[in-house]
């Protein structure tokens, strides 16, 4: 089961209330890729700028991500900026560059068409336009978007949206992009865009799937120090989106194997908060993960 990504691949400022870190590793693709894990082989269509390290990518590439679509350009990568505010949960975007990004034009390899998921990571939705228009037969389709593209690009993103099987985005960005303030009526507006499922996810307040025939609300995993969450809502892409394709499913498939992914997903955005940039799912091991599923599972029992 193959899975394509288009995505931000970027380098991000942080600053946190204790610290402040320049140009580290990030970017929506990144996160996403190293979520989903070796096992999953993400597929993805993105683009670096002449500043992007070599190692960087080689992080990628032995997490088992295949780059043949990531073009080198020249030009500054895509640089995010962004300060915390106390509480770890708020945060102010102070800059977002996009540099090689603002004139890139995605190609997808050909022998990629085949790509049975597909997940258009936050970046311009024109651009994940172009990349879902070269996948001739997908088994499910995810987008992500957020506040910047919701206000400056909305016609874009409307006319992807009767496309995409699963939206995934957070609560204020559901708020925003169908104007109501209930999540309920906003994932119903939002059904009626396109996606027949929405997941929304509430940072250290859990996530919601509001699926075909069922809600389902999982907590996040308790945190005793976060250094920085940046990256945690991609990094739940990734584990949900791995799930979902090692469970074979499509868009057909009722509500139980999306419910199970969702877990996998709380699991695999537990383990960004706890360290800077991409640290903390470099430092996974597969007896944590199943750990953390665990203490989740048994958080849920009443
Ligand atoms: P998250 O914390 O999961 O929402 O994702 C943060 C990541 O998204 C950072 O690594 C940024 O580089 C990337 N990012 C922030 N703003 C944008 C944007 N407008 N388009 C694409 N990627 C972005």
């Amino acid at each position: 089961m193959s899975i394509l990504v288009v995505g931000s691949m970027a380098y991000d400022t942080v600053e946190t209330p204790r610290e402040r870190r320049e140009r580290q590793l990030g970017g929506a693709a990144t996160f996403f890729c190293l979520a989903a894990g070796a096992p999953a082989g993400v597929r993805v269509v993105a683009v670096v700028g002449d500043d992007f390290r070599e190692d960087d990518l080689r992080l990628l590439r032995d997490c088992g991500s295949d780059l043949a679509g990531v073009e080198r350009a020249s030009g500054c990568s895509f640089h995010w900026s962004g300060r915390y505010h106390d509480d770890f949960i708020e945060r102010d975007t102070l800059a977002t560059e996009l540099g090689v990004f603002a004139s890139f034009e995605p190609r997808v390899p050909a022998a990629w068409a085949d790509s049975d998921y597909v997940f258009l990571a936050n970046i311009h939705p024109a651009l994940q336009a172009r990349v879902l228009a070269a996948v001739t037969a997908p088994k499910l389709v995810v987008l992500d978007t957020m506040n910047l593209w919701i206000e400056t690009t909305r016609t874009d993103l409307l006319a992807i949206l009767p496309r995409v099987d699963v939206l995934l985005v957070n609560d204020s960005e559901a708020r925003q992009l169908s104007g109501e303030r209930s999540l309920a009526r906003a994932a119903a507006v939002i059904n009626g865009l396109g996606p027949a499922r929405v997941v929304i996810k509430k940072g250290e307040h859990g996530a919601l799937l509001f699926g075909r025939d069922s809600v389902l609300a999982v907590p996040a995993l308790i945190l005793p120090d976060v250094v920085d969450p940046t990256g945690a809502g991609d990094s739940f892409a990734g584990g949900f989106m791995a799930s979902l394709a090692e469970q074979g499913v499509d868009r057909t498939t009722g509500d139980k194997p999306f419910r199970t992914a969702m877990l996998a997903g709380t699991v695999a955005a537990s383990f960004v908060p706890e360290h800077f940039s991409v640290e903390g799912l470099l430092r996974r091991t597969p007896a944590e993960v199943a750990r953390r599923l665990a203490v989740l599972r048994e958080m849920m029992v009443p």
